[in-house]
């Protein structure tokens, strides 16, 4: 699936919840506080996923994870869609932000940038 593809996928979620949340309360930017927060939270779960798989906490805590590529690949995918809609919220065009990314990354690298 191409990245525009998916953009506009997770944009059907977010109508549907910036509709819901404009019937809440329409002085709130919840498609700005919403998958920002939401974001956050799903990179925490990232975080958590990591610190229990390499062990890096107390012993009692650690939850043995036979399944950590795939759980880390929901977990990412849990955080692109907030991130989506976070862009779609703005009605940023996310392969072209892409594309200017990667232009900046290939200059830096071609001037020895780094
Ligand atoms: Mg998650």
């Amino acid at each position: 699936m191409e990245l525009k593809e998916l953009q506009k996928k997770i944009k059907k979620f977010s109508d549907l919840f910036n509709k819901l949340e404009k019937e809440r309360d329409a002085n709130v930017p919840n498609n700005i506080i919403f998958p920002y927060l939401k974001a956050v939270e799903e990179l925490g779960e990232i975080g958590d996923l990591i610190v229990r798989e390499f062990g890096i906490q107390r012993r009692e805590k650690k939850i043995p994870n036979e399944n950590f590529k795939n759980v880390l690949g929901q977990e990412i995918i849990d955080l692109m869609i907030p991130l989506f809609h976070l862009a779609n919220g703005q009605a940023i065009d996310l392969e072209q932000e892409f594309i200017k990314n990667f232009e900046k990354i290939d200059k830096r690298w071609a001037s020895n940038a780094y």
